[in-house]
C-alpha cells in the first residue's frame, strides 16, 4: 500500500560543513551522517519523502524570536567583526564563540524550521525533520548553549498567528529554557521538557515549580531527571506526565525537539538512556498528532546522535529500518552503527542500591507533578 504520509527531511551540505572549531562539541556534520545513515538503511527514498535545501529567513520573521538590536551584533561578528559590547549578547564565550558567518548559517537552520511549519500548516505536509534546527537556548537578545537563533520560537510564533495550538516536546537533556520563556504566559502553547535536573547540569533552570504564568499557568510542564536515570524509569515518566498530558491538549501540531544528548554515552550529560526508550518515544508521539515537526538539538556523540535521528526519521514516516547493503558488503559495519551491528543499541539498566535511589527521587518527581497537573 502506497504510504498516505507527506514528509520533508531539511538538509545543506554546506551547513553540514560548518566549523564551530575543533575544540567545540557541537558538530554539524551530525546531520550529514544522519543523512548517509537514512540512505544506507533506505528510509530517504520513498515516493512520499522529498529532501529539501533549507531556505534563509528574512528580518522580518527573525524579528518573532529576537530584537532588532541583537540581529545586527550577530550580523557584525558574522562578518567578522569583534567588539566587546558582543558579551552583554552572550557571544564571544567558549559555548558560543564569534564565528564568522554564524548569523547566515543561523538563519538558514531556522529557515528550515520555519518553513517545515509552513508546509505542515498550509502546503500538505504531515511530517518534517530539521537535523540543523533546535537551537532552544537561545533567547530574545542572547546566545546561549550553542545557540544563536531560536528556530524553534520562530515557527511556533508564525503557528500561533495563524491560529493553532502547538504542544512543544523537548526530550534533549537540557532544559529547553529558551522556549520556556518565549512562551511562559500563553495557553495556546503546551511546553514540556524531559531533562536532567537543572540541580547538576546547564542551563540550571527547568524545576517542577516552573509551570507558566498569568494564561500560560499549568501549560509550562517540567520533568528534572536525576542523573543516571535509565530507559525504564525514563520511559515511566513519559507515560506518566507528557502523554495524558498531550492527549488532554490535543495540539494542531507537535513540534519535537529530538536532542540526542541524553544517550548514556554523551560525553555532556549523565543520563543512561539507550535509543530503544528514545524510539519508543517518537514512536508514541507519533501516535498523538497528526502534524509533526522534528528537530535535531544536542547530540555530542555524533554516531549515536546519527542513529537517533535515523530512527527517528525512519519511525515518523512509519518505516522499519533495513540495512540495504547487509551482505553486499560482507557484513562489513561503518561508523555509526559499529558498536553494535545494527541502529538500536544494546538495553541498558542501571541496578542494585544506586536504581533503588534514582527510582525513588524520580517517583518523588512523578507525584508532585500529577499533582500540579491533576493526572
Ligand atoms: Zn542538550
Amino acid at each position: 500500500m502506497e504510504n498516505a504520509l507527506h514528509s520533508v527531511f531539511y538538509y545543506s551540505p554546506d551547513l553540514a560543513e560548518y566549523d564551530f572549531g575543533a575544540d567545540h562539541p557541537f558538530k554539524p556534520e551530525r546531520a550529514q551522517k544522519t543523512l548517509e545513515l537514512c540512505n544506507r538503511y533506505g528510509v530517504l527514498n520513498q515516493p512520499h519523502m522529498s529532501v529539501k535545501e533549507p531556505p534563509s529567513l528574512g528580518e522580518k520573521l527573525l524579528l518573532l524570536g529576537h530584537s532588532e538590536e541583537y540581529l545586527g551584533v550577530l550580523q557584525r561578528i558574522s562578518e567578522g567583526e569583534i567588539f566587546e559590547e558582543m558579551l552583554q549578547f552572550g557571544v564571544g564565550t567558549e559555548d558560543n564563540p564569534a564565528l564568522k558567518g554564524i548569523y547566515d548559517w543561523s538563519r538558514k537552520c531556522a529557515g528550515a524550521t520555519w518553513e517545515g511549519m509552513i508546509g505542515l500548516l498550509d502546503n500538505g505536509i504531515d511530517i518534517v525533520f530539521n537535523p540543523l534546527g533546535g537551537f532552544h537556548h537561545a533567547h530574545r537578545s542572547q546566545a546561549e548553549g550553542f545557540c544563536y537563533i531560536n528556530d524553534l520560537v520562530i515557527a511556533i510564533k508564525e503557528a500561533l498567528n495563524r491560529g493553532v495550538k502547538v504542544t512543544y516536546i523537548d526530550i534533549d537533556a537540557h532544559h529547553g529554557n529558551g522556549v520556556q520563556e518565549a512562551f511562559y504566559r500563553e495557553d495556546r502553547v503546551q511546553f514540556i521538557s524531559m531533562h536532567e535536573s537543572g540541580k547538576y547540569i546547564y542551563p540550571y533552570s527547568g524545576y517542577v515549580e516552573e509551570s507558566g504564568e498569568g494564561n500560560g499557568e499549568g501549560f509550562t510542564v517540567n520533568i528534572p531527571l536525576p542523573p543516571k536515570t535509565d530507559d525504564e524509569l525514563y520511559l515511566e515518566a513519559f507515560h506518566q506526565i507528557p502523554l495524558p498530558l498531550i492527549k488532554r491538549f490535543k495540539p494542531d501540531v507537535l513540534v519535537a525537539q529530538l536532542g540526542a544528548d541524553s544517550m548514556i554515552s554523551d560525553p555532556l550529560t549523565d543520563l543512561m538512556l539507550t535509543n530503544n526508550s528514545y524510539a519508543q518515544i517518537v514512536q508514541e508521539l507519533k501516535g498523538l498528532c497528526e502534524k509533526i515537526l522534528a528537530t535535531g538539538g544536542g547530540g555530542y556523540d555524533i554516531y549515536r546522535t546519527a542513529r537517533c535521528w535515523t530512527l527517528a526519521w525512519a519511525i515518523l514516516n512509519d518505516m522499519n529500518p533495513k540495512d540495504e547493503f547487509a551482505g553486499l558488503v560482507g557484513g562489513m559495519m561503518f561508523g555509526p552503527e559499529m558498536e553494535v551491528g545494527s541502529l538500536h543499541d544494546f538495553p541498558y539498566t542501571v541496578t542494585g542500591p544506586e536504581k533503588d535511589q534514582i527510582r525513588q527521587e524520580v517517583h518523588k518527581t512523578l507525584s508532585v507533578l500529577s499533582q500540579r497537573y491533576q493526572l
